[in-house]
């Protein structure tokens, strides 16, 4: 059995729920024994261009400066997103960034320039063998993940499983969870530029009447669908096992990493921060929930949000977190710890 510990805090104070989340980093630091490495890189999500329900930058400034004054040296990491928007490239995502606020510490764009940078992390799981996870989290040992719990609508709900499994693969891994392995051309919207042809290091792309990708010598690194100037070429978002292999990306991320899982069940709504739209809020908020185990937090949040709302919101996500169980990343059983 894992511990989650959970403050309860229904109002929308960003400044008071940032000192939740760190009174709950502190706790688990206390009952855990925890030892911050020199460098500790936080996980968040910066949030699309329109999206105005992302946790906002503030809540981070405590955990921050508690960071800085244990002489840790703290930074954002992140990577590029898989579709076209706000977040495809560092340059824009960098830009995305600061206009959302996140200017108190360094960025780290781990998987370089286009999302085409990454460490093959072993895994040898019953869906992947391996994973694409972006060249930077190689460099660190530990990471506090700081996750938005809300609606998705592929996973079922995004938590601290989401934040590891997309959040710390490259585009290509991102690719390989959503569908297979290679992205496909929409011949209307392709204007035969070439740019793809150049990008592309493993001679996958041919121009016929409009691009063509050959599956055979597709590696799926997917920054073709990066450079695309039209956005004709897009990943089908028709994969299967998309649940299982999240959970296994997620176990391929957090593989060797000491760390600590902080989640935010406030603003939630249907779908991700990924949307660049204003959403409603479809439940009311809940508070803060911190653990070291990312398969236990994501259940309790998961359960504090159905039995608030009494309804099934999100219930998909439990394959997710069944799979995790069973491949080892941490356990369903948990005690909720109310502070
Ligand atoms: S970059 Fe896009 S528009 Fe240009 S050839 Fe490739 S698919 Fe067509
Ligand atoms: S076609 Fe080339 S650039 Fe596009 S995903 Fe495949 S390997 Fe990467």
């Amino acid at each position: 059995m894992s511990k989650v510990y959970f403050i309860e805090n229904v109002k929308s104070d960003y400044d008071q729920l940032g000192k939740d989340a760190l009174l709950l980093l502190k706790k688990v630091v206390a009952e855990t024994g925890h030892r911050f490495d020199k460098e500790v890189p936080i996980k968040v999500h910066f949030g699309e261009k329109g999206n105005k329900t992302f946790i906002p930058a503030a809540c981070y400034d405590e955990t921050i400066n508690y960071l800085k004054e244990k002489g840790v040296s703290p930074s954002y990491i992140e990577t590029n997103v898989l579709y076209r928007g706000s977040r495809t490239t560092t340059e824009v995502h960098l830009e995305t960034a600061k206009a959302h606020g996140f200017n108190q510490i360094p960025i780290i764009i781990a998987d370089g320039d286009i999302g085409t940078e990454y460490n093959e992390i072993e895994i040898g799981k019953e869906y992947l063998k391996s994973c694409k996870i972006g060249k930077a989290y190689g460099n660190y040992g530990q990471f506090i993940v700081m996750s938005h719990f809300k609606g998705h609508i592929e996973a079922g709900f995004g938590g601290a499983l989401k934040q590891l499994a997309m959040g710390f693969a490259a585009r290509g891994g991102k690719l390989e969870q959503h569908s297979g392995i290679s992205p496909v051309v929409k011949a209307e919207k392709c204007v035969s530029c070439g740019i793809c042809v150049n990008k592309c290091n493993y001679g996958a792309i041919e121009i016929m009447d409009f691009a063509v990708i050959d599956s055979s010598k597709c590696i799926g690194c997917a920054g073709c669908i990066a450079v695309c100037p039209t956005g004709a070429i897009r990943n089908t978002w028709t994969g299967s096992h998309f649940l299982e292999k999240l959970s296994e990306y997620a176990y391929g991320a957090s593989k060797d990493k000491d760390n600590i899982y902080i989640a935010f069940v406030h603003n939630i709504t249907q779908e991700c921060d990924c949307a660049g739209m204003h959403m409603e809020p479809i439940t009311g908020n809940i508070g803060v929930l911190a653990s070291k185990d990312p398969v236990a937090l994501d259940t309790a949040c998961l359960e504090l949000v159905q039995k608030n709302s009494g309804e099934l919101l999100f219930d998909k996500g439990r394959t997710s977190l069944r799979h995790a169980e069973k491949i080892g990343l941490g356990t369903m059983d948990y005690e909720l710890i109310q502070i």
